[in-house]
């Protein structure tokens, strides 16, 4: 098998599934409880938390724990919407967001909150002009992500907070940093706000956090007995906290040189993909390495996509969570329909080979000029 579909998810690790199987089978006490049992799995849990919170030098008040990216989503969005409407129902996001972003904002629209897109420039950079005339008095929230899930486009954090907060200083900032963390630095600091998952990072699925910096106020999604977390209550599942934070650690250790593996890797693939010309590849100068996302002229992506899973090749169209549809990322970046609803990903990871990908190029070669013959057949 060769597995190129990294964004989407990746196989848990060896190391980080040791970890999760010793808390299952040698802490089963609930951390909420006061006996002995419960007394040594808190003690774990702070443990797994206080490494989360040093390796991204946050607060441990300003962790929480979530089911991965997409409620630590809801929660920001939502929760700053609930918290902060006295002051203002307006919010900003950018073109370049993750489906789940837009279904709440969609769901905040309906309930009387308005929503702007901002723009970006033909490479995906933000345009920060748009931005800044877009913020007014009532902007409560802007998010904006870090890397972009089907074009790998990476936004520059810093300098957007530096706009939002000298145009309006009580406007947040949420980033959802899920494809960014384990390939780029990120730093917490650049951000009010931020949504992860452990699923992209060799973690377990299920798993993720809200870094939530400890001045912003949001309202809870989920209530319970609160002895976990005010925010997000329920026994924490303590196998899955001690996995991410092992997870977190590996993740987060070498980038460098794991983003300059993955670097040759992605120019070897383009040298090869250039030469087609039935396709295009949808990259721009910010687009990071271990995202190549290109577009059939002819082929039907998933018409490809079977094709190559007969030899047990795995990639997707523009993102597992938004399969068949258009890709509203290279939408945002070509404004061309056709280009965008025909686009693939692959995704690629430090674990990646070059063998992988000597033979991923051979066959990629083998499908699609059969596929191009039968097109030409059909239409004879
Ligand atoms: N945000 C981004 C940028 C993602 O890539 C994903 C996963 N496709 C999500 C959110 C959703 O993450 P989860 O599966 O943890 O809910």
């Amino acid at each position: 098998m060769i597995y190129l579909d990294y964004s989407a998810t990746t196989p848990v690790s060896y190391d980080v599934l040791d970890s999760y199987n010793k808390a299952t089978r040698d802490y089963m006490g609930n951390a909420n409880s006061i006996h002995a049992l419960g007394v040594k799995s808190k003690v774990l849990l702070n443990s797994a938390i206080k490494q989360i919170c040093e390796l991204f030098n946050i607060q441990e008040n300003e962790l929480i724990i979530t089911s991965g990216a997409t409620e630590a989503n809801n929660m920001a969005l939502k929760g700053v919407a609930l918290a902060y409407q006295n002051r203002g129902k307006h919010i900003i996001v950018s073109k370049l967001e993750h489906p789940s972003i837009y279904r709440i904002c969609d769901f905040l629209e309906s309930q009387g909150f308005e929503i702007s897109y901002v723009n970006n420039d033909e490479d995906g950079l933000i345009d920060f002009e748009d931005l800044r005339k877009k913020i007014k008095d009532e902007t409560i929230l802007v998010s904006i992500c870090a890397v972009n899930s089907e074009v790998g486009i990476r936004q520059p954090l810093k300098t957007i907070r530096q706009v939002i907060k000298k145009e309006n200083p009580n406007t947040l900032f949420h980033s959802d940093i899920t494809q960014a963390i384990g390939k780029i630095p990120v730093s917490l600091h650049d951000v009010d706000m931020a949504s992860m998952s452990a699923h992209k990072i060799f973690g377990p699925k299920g798993i993720g956090f809200l870094y939530k910096n400890s001045k912003v106020n949001i309202v809870p999604l989920i209530h319970g007995s609160g002895k976990f977390n005010d925010l997000r209550n329920g026994t924490p599942p303590l196998p899955l906290i001690v996995a991410m934070s092992k997870a977190c650690r590996i993740a987060l250790k070498d980038l460098e040189s794991k983003e300059i593996k993955v670097k040759k890797l992605n120019e070897r693939i383009c040298l090869e993909l250039e030469k087609y010309d039935g396709i295009l590849i949808n990259k721009t100068k910010y687009s990071i390495p271990h995202i190549l996302n290109i577009s059939f002229k002819n082929i039907r992506p998933e018409t490809f996509i079977h094709a190559m899973e007969d030899d047990e090749i795995y990639l997707s169209t523009n993102t597992a969570c938004s399969s068949g549809d258009l890709s509203t990322s290279v939408m945002a970046l070509y404004g061309d329909k056709k280009r965008a609803m025909s686009t693939i990903r692959i995704s690629l990871s430090y674990v990646t080979t070059n063998e992988e990908i000597t033979k991923f190029l051979n066959i990629f070669k083998l499908r699609y000029n059969q596929l191009n013959e039968l097109i030409s057949v059909d239409s004879k």
